[in-house]
């Protein structure tokens, strides 16, 4: 330590607290990183790296940001899963004895993100802890932008317990007491229960925290006590505490809610071509956020579900009505966040006037919703608590279009408060005597061009041409400052309303911040009150975009029945129809029960349609359970309690497992914890091993299903002897992709009807495929030695010794290729690029 100077000393003496963040450390006009942050960082932001002597033997590599432009440079690194602790000077450079004190004030870390430029809308920030506790695992995941925290707790602790966590897509994770920490490739941080507190919660909380569980109080006390040394301020709009049962809602595992594209695509992960996308009609950032969670949680009870129907079946037949609702949620702001900046004391003026407006929205939105047919809109209408009082004292308190900036006064209506309406009348007054001054001046001295003017370093003065110096009343006129053409002056007069003016105006902008402040204050008591008036917001914006949508592409409501029964007339995929447009989409009916169509065994080539119509099930299911709509011309559906997928290759590249293996652990899953209430999706099972074993586990797990299980089942395969299965055990029928041949080639009709497909087409599909000719052909030759039950002839075998031996010139008359005409020009212009002169 002691080869440094001073200052690198203070610096590793801060740094040491923070040893896994960037340290961002004051230099004046710059942030500075040293050592190894300044050499990762240098690399991660793409920033020049140095170095500095700092009394060592070596320079010190540093880099350092322009503190204007600082935030650019956190968001990059937040994004890229870092945190940074930002350290100021923490007193005035001029007063230090020594170096200047420095302390860390705030660390910024993905989960603890607050300031809006780093948010996405319609999209949380959720920072999730999990606390490990007697076999429990306590999950309490938090989004501090909006204030909501959300608890629950799970039997295990195990990888699996995390699928419950990511759930809410967390930025970041902190771990309490586990033995074995989960794998995760997201940032962590381990909290020590003994460092914790252990009434953090109830302090917090207070009675919401009464009935939580061991592994839920660990959970939030870890949260808290994270929190508490990231942010250094106040949490006091971290009020709501939500605690559920996982099971309260239909459970899907994280890999079923990926493959169904529920929030966003497999391959690009967008969020455009899920079914968020195609259900977000919402006009707020709340209702976004909220149309998120209610598709991450579809329900499980009827009278719910119910509910919401009934509120989108209200607003769906009423077009203008619901325009005008439309309209009234457009002019509501982002109340959840500006709550969350007011308590925070970050909002300034324009935020408030933002919440004013919100808020004057409300009573026409009332009004609107008691005009609907719904009982449910009117309760929800009935609850909303239009905060007149809060509006009224903004509207007092604030002018209409106040400045983003909270320090340079502007910002408080007049009446507002006595004293700083003297305040301005003074400086007003000042500000007339001077204007009626140039006049006066003018007149006594006789000089027409005498002129009144104001600069930042001297103040008011008279500013007489050249020409006319010979004018100036001597004595009464005091020069300040000599132009080209132009001398300047100023009377005693004069600088005494200057001084007047420049005290009221310093006086004005401290006393409009102090004033600003205390509204804002007086707003944050009533956070409460903002964030239940927000909630009922966004679930009204949700129900409206389902009947929008729904109006829009003819969705029906579904109608739920205890019978088991599982029937959806012409029942099409929400977002391949959308995509398609409408009148290519060919719908397809399903039947189910649970003792005679309890598994669809659907066979048909690749490319039939076979795991769209999988899919579309699965999301008709999610919708009906979201209280959306259904795309179907009718449906009566059993409510699921689990959705199982098994559908289209995932690599586990990270977990290092085998495609195969992978399939046989979610099989595996899913015959686990399926009950008779769940829909399993299973495509291809099998397919990644040898064809008898593939063929023989795919029947023993339809076996167990209908055996043991009795979920409903729907079962692609491309074992055409699985077909017969229907013989021997009751429960399984089969239905198939339809396909045509018309003049040798195959036709796709994406019909699904009953009974087996007689053949499976793959030939034809790698024709399809522009595979070579020769390949085609050749494959039908053997195709057919196989079917007539020779399996490889020794004429077979000759040929395909005679494939290999012969160069494939001499069997087509012209070179082979796997790419089509356009593609092998592209490849040849590819070639003829001189990239090193590009
Ligand atoms: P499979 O699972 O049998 O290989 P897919 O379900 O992947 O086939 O469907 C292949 C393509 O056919 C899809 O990308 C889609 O564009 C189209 N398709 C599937 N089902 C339909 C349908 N019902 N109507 C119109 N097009 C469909």
């Amino acid at each position: 330590m002691e080869q440094y100077t001073p200052m690198i000393q203070q610096y590793l003496a801060i740094k040491k607290d923070y040893p896994d963040t960037f340290l961002f450390f004051r230099l004046g006009d710059f942030y500075e990183l040293f050592f190894d942050d300044a050499i990762l960082a240098s690399r991660e932001l793409e920033i020049t790296l140095t170095g500095r002597g700092g009394g060592g033997d070596e320079k010190i590599p540093m880099c350092g940001v322009p503190h204007h432009a600082a935030d650019g440079y956190i968001a990059e690194l937040l994004k890229k899963g870092h945190k940074v602790a930002v350290c100021e000077q923490v007193e005035d450079p001029k007063e230090a004895k020594g170096v200047v004190r420095r302390e860390v004030t705030r660390v910024i870390t993905p989960g603890t993100m607050m300031e809006g430029k780093w948010l996405t809308d319609k999209e949380n920030n959720y920072m999730a802890a999990l606390a490990s506790l007697d076999g429990r695992t306590g999950i309490a995941a938090c989004d501090m932008s909006t204030g909501e925290l959300y608890i629950t707790s799970v039997i295990g602790e195990g990888d699996s317990v995390l699928d419950e966590a990511l759930q809410y897509r967390p930025k970041e994770l902190v771990f309490v007491g586990f033995s074995a920490l989960p794998k995760t490739a997201l940032p962590f941080t381990v909290v020590d229960r003994n460092h914790m507190n252990a009434f953090a919660v109830d302090e917090q909380y207070g009675e919401q925290a009464k009935d939580l569980d061991l592994a839920m109080r660990a959970a939030v006390n870890g949260l808290l006590f994270y929190i508490g040394t990231t942010q250094k301020r106040s949490l006091s709009h971290m009020r709501l505490l939500k605690r559920y049962e996982a099971n309260q809602y239909l459970q899907m595992d994280g890999f079923s809610r990926r493959n169904l594209e529920l929030t966003e695509t497999i391959r690009d992960k967008a969020k455009k071509g899920s079914l968020l996308w195609l259900l977000d009609r919402t006009q707020t950032a709340m209702g976004g956020r909220l149309l998120r969670r209610w598709i991450e949680r579809p329900l499980l009870r009827q009278e719910e579900l119910d509910a919401r129907l009934e509120a989108v079946e209200a607003l769906k037949s009423d077009l203008l009505l619901r325009a005008d609702i439309r309209e009234s949620l457009d002019r509501v702001y982002d109340l959840e966040r500006l709550a969350g900046r007011i308590s925070y004391g970050n909002a300034n003026a324009r935020d408030l006037i933002q919440l004013r407006h919100s808020l004057e929205a409300v009573p026409e939105l009332k009004r609107l919703l008691t005009q609907t047919e719904s009982r449910v809109l009117a309760d929800i209408a009935q609850g909303m608590d239009e905060c007149t009082d809060l509006v009224s004292l903004l509207h007092t308190a604030l002018v209409d279009d106040p400045p983003i900036s909270v320090r340079e006064g502007g910002m408080i209506r007049s009446g507002y408060d006595e004293y700083l309406d003297k305040l301005h009348s003074a400086s007003r007054d000042g500000k007339t005597w001077i204007a009626q001054l140039e006049q006066g001046e003018r007149e006594a001295s006789g000089i027409r061009s005498l002129k009144v003017g104001f600069n930042k370093v001297f103040g008011y003065y008279i500013e007489v041409s050249k020409a006319n110096i010979a004018n100036v009343p001597a004595g009464r006129y005091e020069r300040k400052q000599t132009l080209t053409n132009a001398e300047r002056y100023i009377t005693p007069e004069l600088k005494e309303r200057e001084a007047l003016i420049l005290e009221a105006e310093e006086k004005m902008t401290e006393l409009e911040y102090q004033l600003f402040v205390a509204v804002r204050s007086e707003i944050a008591l009533h956070i409460p009150r903002l964030q239940s008036l927000a909630e009922r917001i966004a679930s009204v914006d949700v129900l409206q975009a389902f009947a929008t949508v729904s109006d829009e592409r003819g969705f029906i409501r579904p109608q739920f029945t205890n019978a088991g029964e599982y029937v959806i007339t012409e029942g099409r995929h929400p977002v391949v129809e959308a995509v398609l447009d409408r009148e290519k989409y060919v719908a397809n009916d399903v039947q189910m029960d649970h003792s005679n169509r309890l598994v669809l065994l659907i066979t048909g080539p690749n490319m039939a349609g076979k795991s769209t119509y999988m899919r579309q099930i699965a999301l008709i299911t999610v919708m009906a359970q979201i209280g959306c709509f259904v795309p179907a011309k009718e449906a009566k559906l059993s409510l699921v309690d689990q959705i199982f997928t098994r559908i289209g290759a995932a690599d586990d590249l990270v977990g290092g497992h085998s495609t195969f293996m992978v399939e046989m652990l979610e099989t595996r899953h899913a015959l686990q914890k399926a009950t008779e209430r769940s829909l399993i999706l299973l495509d291809e099972i099998g397919r990644g091993t040898s064809t008898y074993d593939g063929m023989a586990l795919a029947q023993a797990v339809i076996e167990y299903i209908c055996q043991k299980i009795g979920a409903k089942t729907l079962f692609s395969t491309h074992y055409h002897e699985l077909t017969g299965l229907t013989d021997t055990l009751s429960g399984v029928v089969n239905v198939n992709a339809r396909c045509e041949e018309r003049d040798g080639k195959l036709l796709f009709l994406h019909k699904i009807e009953e009974g087996r497909a007689d053949k499976s087409y793959g030939i034809h599909v790698a024709e399809l495929a522009e595979m070579p000719v020769w390949v085609i052909d050749r494959a039908r030759s053997i195709l057919s030695g196989l079917e007539a039950g020779t399996a490889m002839s020794t004429d077979t075998q000759m040929s395909l010794e005679a494939l290999w031996a012969a160069p494939v010139a001499a069997v087509r008359e012209e070179p082979v290729s796997l790419l089509s005409e356009e593609e092998e020009a592209i490849l040849a212009d590819l070639r003829e690029l001189d990239l090193n002169s590009t």
